[in-house]
C-alpha cells in the first residue's frame, strides 16, 4: 500500500483509552463511576463544587476523567484571598526563593515526566514525541528563568539634568503588579502555563490559572507539583471554569494583569470585558512561508509539510499560505506534496504516528468544509480535504491560482486551526509580500532562500511578530521572543520580556535641597 492510499484508510484506534494517574495528581481527585473527578485549588485549598464536567479524549472522543467547576463563591473566595494575601505572600519571599522553587519545580516537572506526557498524549492527542518535547520544554522554560531577571532591575537617575530637580535624584524600579490571570490555550496546555507562571510568579506576582476545557489536565499535576515546589498556597489558583463564565474574572478590580493566549475572538471579548489593565495577549496566527526561486527546494518542502502538520496544525506558528515564486512553482508543489503524502496520521499513542487527531469532530469537518469551498471557488485539493475519523484529517494542501479567490476563501482570511494550507504561485516578491500582509494576522512568516538582499527586504516588509529565514516558525520555549501584530495580539511573550508587561515601573524620588550633599557650581 502506498502513502497516501494509507491516508485514506480510516484511523484504527489501538485499544480504549485510559488515563494512568500517578503520584503528581495523588489527593486531588474524588472518583465516580470508576473515573477521577478533579477538585479545583482555590488559593490555599482543593476543593469539590456543585457542579461536574467532563473531560473527553480526542482519541476517541471518550470521557477520561471528570473536573467539578467552582461556583461564583469559590472564585469570590479565591480571588480575595490572592488579593489580600498572596499577592503579598508571594512578594514578601525573597527573590532567591522564588527562583529555588522554580528550580526545584523544574526537578518534579523532570520526576514526573512520564506521568505529565501521558496525559498529553491521552487528554491532549499529541504523538508521544510531541508529548515529551512539551514536558521538556516546560522543564527548560523554569530552568531559564534567570535570563528573565535582566529585565527586573531598574534605573538610577541624577537630578542635576533639570533645573527644578537640583540636589533631588531618583530611582525607577519595578514591582509586582499583584494578580495575574493566566488564561491557557489547549493547545501548549502544559507549557503555557508553565511559561506565564514562572514570569508572573519570578518577580512577585500572585497567579490565577484558568485552564482549557478539553485538555486541563496536566495543569491540575502543575499546580499540585507547584505547591510541592514551595509556592506559597495563597499565591496559586487552579479554576477550572467554562471559557464564557471567566469574564467576571476578567473583570475583577482584583486583577491587574491578563496573559492570555488564545483566538482572536476571545482576545476581543477579554478586551471588552476587562477594562483598564495590563495585557498580555498571544492569539490567532496561521503564518505565511515565501519560498523564492533560489531555495533548497528539498529542504523548503520537507521543513513547510513540518509547518503544516505538526500537533496537527493545531499551533498558532503554523504554516497556512504557502506562496512560490513561479519558476520554481511546479517543481516545489510536487516536492511539499510528497512530504506530506509521508505523514503518518493516527492513533497518537502508536509508535512512528506523527500526525494525531485534531481537539474535536467540529475543527476536523472545518478543513473538510473549508477545502470545499476552495475547491467549488474553483480552487483545486492537492492532497487531503479529506476525515478519516470523527477528529482525523488528512493533511490538506489547497491550490488556488486566482488571487481575487484566494483572498475571499475562509483558509486565507480566517485561522482554521487544523493541518491545512494553501499554495499559490507569485510573480514576484512584492506580490508575495503584498498577499502574506493581506491576512488579518501578523504573527510570524518563513522566507526560504538565499538572495540576502530579497530575505533582507521581506523581513523589511513584513507585518509580523517574527521572521524564520531558511526555516519554519516555531516559539519553542521563547528564548527569541514572540508576538503578534494586528490580530495576532498584544506585546510579546519571551524570555526576559514578558516580564515587562507583569511588573510595573514605581519612581521614588529624594529630596536633598539645602542639606549640602551637593555643591553646584
Ligand atoms: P480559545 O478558544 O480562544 O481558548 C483559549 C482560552 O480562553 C481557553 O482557556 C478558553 O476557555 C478561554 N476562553 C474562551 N472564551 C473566553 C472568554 N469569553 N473569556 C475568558 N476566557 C475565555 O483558543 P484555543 O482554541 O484554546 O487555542 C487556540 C488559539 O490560540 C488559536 O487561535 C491559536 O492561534 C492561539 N494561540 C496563539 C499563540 C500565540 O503565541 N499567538 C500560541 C498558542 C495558541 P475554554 O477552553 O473553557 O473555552
Amino acid at each position: 500500500m502506498n502513502s497516501s492510499q494509507e491516508h485514506r484508510e480510516r484511523v484504527r484506534i489501538s485499544g480504549p483509552v485510559a488515563l494512568e494517574l500517578g503520584k503528581s495528581v495523588e489527593g486531588i481527585f474524588a472518583e465516580q463511576d470508576g473515573l477521577p473527578v478533579f477538585k479545583f485549588f482555590s488559593a490555599g485549598e482543593w476543593r469539590e463544587g456543585d457542579r461536574i464536567r467532563d473531560v473527553k479524549s480526542p482519541i476517541d472522543n471518550s470521557v477520561i476523567a471528570r473536573l467539578f467547576v467552582p461556583g461564583a463563591s469559590d472564585v469570590e473566595e479565591a480571588l480575595e484571598t490572592l488579593y489580600k494575601k498572596g499577592r503579598w505572600a508571594a512578594r514578601n519571599l525573597p527573590g532567591e526563593r522564588r527562583i529555588s522553587i522554580l528550580y526545584r519545580l523544574a526537578g518534579l516537572l523532570e520526576e514526573h515526566a512520564d506521568e505529565l506526557a501521558e496525559m498529553l498524549v491521552v487528554n491532549a492527542g499529541k504523538p508521544r514525541k510531541a508529548a515529551y518535547g512539551e514536558v521538556h520544554a516546560s522543564i527548560d522554560r523554569l530552568r531559564k528563568t534567570p535570563l528573565d531577571l535582566r529585565k527586573i532591575v531598574g534605573d538610577y537617575i541624577p537630578g542635576d539634568w533639570d533645573e527644578h530637580t537640583l540636589e533631588t535624584e531618583g530611582l525607577v524600579r519595578r514591582e509586582p503588579y499583584g494578580v495575574v490571570l493566566s488564561i491557557v490555550p489547549f493547545n501548549y496546555p502544559l507549557f503555557d502555563t508553565v511559561n506565564k507562571f514562572a514570569y508572573s510568579f519570578l518577580p512577585g506576582n500572585a497567579v490565577a490559572i484558568k485552564p482549557p476545557s478539553s485538555d486541563p489536565l496536566p495543569i491540575f499535576a502543575f499546580v499540585k507539583l507547584a505547591l510541592e515546589a514551595g509556592v506559597p498556597g495563597d499565591s496559586l489558583a487552579l479554576l477550572p471554569l467554562p471559557g464564557r463564565e471567566t469574564e467576571r474574572m476578567v473583570s475583577d478590580p482584583r486583577v491587574s494583569v491578563i496573559s492570555l493566549t488564545g483566538s482572536t475572538s476571545t482576545g476581543e471579548k477579554v478586551l471588552r470585558a476587562a477594562g483598564i489593565k495590563q495585557f498580555v495577549m498571544e492569539l490567532g496566527g496561521g503564518d505565511p512561508a515565501i519560498v523564492l526561486s533560489d531555495a533548497d527546494l528539498d529542504q523548503a518542502a520537507e521543513k513547510v509539510a513540518q509547518g503544516i502538520t505538526a500537533y496537527s496544525g493545531q499551533r498558532c506558528d503554523a504554516i497556512k499560505l504557502v506562496l512560490v515564486e513561479r519558476p520554481v512553482y511546479e517543481e516545489f508543489k510536487q516536492k511539499l506534496v510528497e512530504k506530506l503524502s509521508q505523514v503518518r496520521v493516527g492513533d497518537p499513542r502508536e509508535e512512528g504516528v506523527s500526525m494525531g487527531p485534531v481537539i474535536d469532530r467540529e475543527t476536523a469537518d472545518l478543513v473538510v468544509r473549508a477545502a470545499v469551498e476552495a475547491r467549488e471557488k474553483g480552487g483545486k485539493i492537492l492532497y487531503g480535504g479529506e476525515k478519516l475519523g470523527e477528529n482525523y484529517i488528512m493533511p490538506t494542501l489547497v491550490e488556488v491560482l486566482d488571487k481575487n479567490v484566494l483572498r475571499q476563501l475562509e483558509v486565507y482570511r480566517e485561522e482554521i486551526f487544523a493541518a491545512i494550507a494553501v499554495i499559490t504561485p507569485v510573480d514576484s516578491l512584492d506580490e508575495a509580500i503584498e498577499l502574506a500582509n493581506g491576512r488579518r494576522y501578523g504573527l510570524d512568516a518563513a522566507v526560504f532562500g538565499k538572495d540576502v538582499n530579497k530575505i533582507r527586504k521581506a523581513i523589511r516588509l513584513l507585518e509580523v511578530g517574527a521572521v524564520y529565514v531558511n526555516d519554519l516558525p516555531r516559539h519553542g520555549v521563547g528564548y527569541y521572543p514572540f508576538g503578534g501584530r494586528k490580530a495576532s495580539g498584544l506585546n510579546v511573550e519571551g524570555i526576559g520580556y514578558s516580564i515587562e508587561y507583569v511588573t510595573a515601573y514605581k519612581s521614588i524620588v529624594f529630596n536633598y535641597k539645602g542639606a549640602r550633599v551637593w555643591s553646584y557650581l
